[in-house]
């Protein structure tokens, strides 16, 4: 899979600020993470994977999700007892987990809510990110 033009650029520069090297592989991680934004474990992106490069290995899968991460183009989101899901959504927003179907959702929020929780912090303390999650079902109308 290929990126478009304005996210090809976006993942250049990213990982040339990390200086990092953009490879196939890594490009082709990102865009399967783009194309579907289901917040997918590092599995799902694997099988998505071997669809368009068979060569693929899990661990290289692995490694690629490691630098996307660390560049900043996807965040990993983590619940309890749950493996980890990637997101390629960079906006500050929080994850509902769907404990009938195993879904995960974004929620949008405003950046009031978080400077507001960041205000709860001693003056010293650094945040880099801040993970909201909600449980819970999503009742049928
Ligand atoms: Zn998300």
């Amino acid at each position: 899979m290929q990126l478009s033009p304005a996210y090809k650029t976006i993942f250049n520069k990213a990982l040339e600020k990390s200086s990092l090297k953009p490879t196939k592989q890594r490009e082709h991680i990102f865009s399967l993470i783009l194309d579907k934004k289901d917040h997918p474990t590092a599995d799902e992106i694997f099988t998505r994977s071997r669809d368009t490069m068979p060569t693929i290995s899990l661990a290289t899968v692995y490694n690629c999700l490691e630098t996307l991460v660390e560049s900043g183009l996807i965040r990993q989101v983590n619940f309890e007892r749950e493996s980890t899901r990637y997101c390629p959504n960079l906006k500050p927003h929080a994850h509902f987990l769907c404990k009938n179907t195993g879904n995960i959702y974004d929620v949008d929020l405003p950046d009031s809510i978080f400077s507001a929780l960041k205000k709860n912090l001693p003056e010293n303390f650094q945040t880099e990110q801040i993970d909201i999650n909600f449980n819970g079902s999503i009742k049928k109308n």
